[in-house]
């Protein structure tokens, strides 16, 4: 297509074309530029385990754990009663939350390992597993990073992903409510570091998890841009996907540290064509749409009446992404885009937004990556 089309660049998206080094090697060689990271920086942070080497050496903070190349299970039982229950197994090749499984004891041990390695095979093609403690209760924070071929690197603050259903995000938010401007600052530069490490090029997120007394700990690096890249551009002011396409043709970064200011508030609610209760994908015909709008309101879809959603690809059909002088403001405006949002024909997860956004707890910010499972349940945070 980029030949009969005349491209000079492919962009991939946040698709799965997005992380192949495969097809990064593949542009290369015909000529044609991959708007992304070079290949082997891809290939580096493809594996969880061998994300973590590299960070172990560049002293970035790890989750206590195990990433090591022998996968006995004999080895691997050893390793999780050292490493104190509750673990989690986690697929190396892992991503969307696909060949992981917490375990509570290690009686559950050999059936969950099995479990987690059926299940990383069918997906990635590719059985071997990391484990890791399973933190109780931590926040998902993750620090959007741009590097350019002449040595710059900078950081564009946080984003707070912590509203998760089965460790897949449904909310995100920035600035982080959890978050003060010195442990920013100190995320910011370890995050910093550990792309530097990798001689990390373009656009990237470097995930942590942060515990219950503000530690925080490596989880992976994300090589692309991401669904929730919105909500930094709404704070920062700063096109991400611009940048891209002027690191990628050679460009230094258009900006410098000091001259990123955090602008307010921002949140995105993802917007699934799903059954808001049982989550199961919900395709079909779309008989009315409207979209939400005003001041800071932003919302990225391809949406519109007669659009028919197919059953082949991720349910995710449109972004609502909310800007405010403040929490307050940002979260206000997102109740309102919420109930003005009109998509009927199909189920999605907007009257599960509406309950998340008059939440108390989740007003007040005191969240955690198993709070939206415990709500669900019916628990309180
Ligand atoms: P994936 O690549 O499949 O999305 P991640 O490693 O990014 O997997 O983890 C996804 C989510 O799983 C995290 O945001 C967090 O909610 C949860 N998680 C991952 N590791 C841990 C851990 N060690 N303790 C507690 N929760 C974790």
């Amino acid at each position: 297509a980029a030949r009969r089309t005349g491209a000079q660049a492919i962009h991939p998206g946040y698709g799965f074309l997005s992380e192949n080094a495969g097809f990064a090697d593949t542009c290369a060689k015909a000529g044609i530029v991959f708007i992304g990271p070079p290949p082997a920086a891809i290939r580096a942070m493809g594996s969880k385990s061998e994300a973590k080497k590299i960070m172990e050496k560049a002293r970035v903070p790890l989750v206590p754990g195990y990433h090591g190349d022998d996968q006995s299970p004999e080895l691997l039982a050893k390793e999780a009663a050292r490493i104190g229950f509750p673990v989690l197994i986690k697929a190396s090749a892992g991503g969307g939350g696909k060949g992981m499984r917490v375990v509570e004891s290690a009686d559950k041990f050999a059936d969950a390992l099995a479990g987690a390695k059926r299940e990383a095979k069918a997906a990635f093609a590719d059985d071997h597993v990391l484990i890791e403690k399973y933190l109780t209760r931590p926040r998902h924070i993750e620090i959007q990073v741009f590097a350019d071929s002449h040595g710059g690197c900078l950081s564009l603050f946080e984003r707070d992903c912590s509203i998760q259903r089965r460790h897949q995000k449904l909310v995100e938010e920035t600035p982080s409510p959890a978050i003060d401007e010195r442990l920013r600052r100190e995320i910011g530069r370890t995050a910093v570091e550990a792309v530097k490490a990798i001689r990390y090029c373009n656009v990237g997120t470097v995930e942590f998890l942060l515990d219950k007394d503000r530690n925080f700990f490596f989880m992976e690096v994300n090589t692309r841009i991401q669904v929730e890249h919105p909500i930094t551009e709404m704070v920062t002011g700063i096109d991400l996907v611009k940048e891209q396409i002027r690191i990628a043709s050679g460009l230094p970064l258009s900006f410098k540290q000091p001259d990123i200011k955090l602008n307010g508030h921002s949140f995105e609610c993802r917007i699934n064509a799903e059954d808001p209760e049982k989550f199961t994908p919900c395709p079909g015909q779309i008989t009315k749409y409207s979209a939400p709008g005003g001041l800071g309101i932003r919302v990225d879809s391809a949406m519109e009446p007669n659009a028919v959603v197919v059953p082949y690809y991720d349910s995710l059909i449109a972004k609502l992404i909310t800007h405010g002088r403040d929490r307050q403001e940002a979260m206000a405006r997102m109740r309102r885009a919420l109930d003005e949002f009109v998509i009927e024909g199909i189920k999605t997860t907007i009257p599960l937004h509406r309950k998340i956004f008059n939440d108390p707890d989740f007003q007040k910010g005191h969240v955690s990556t198993t709070f939206l499972d415990r709500f669900l349940a019916g628990q309180s945070a």
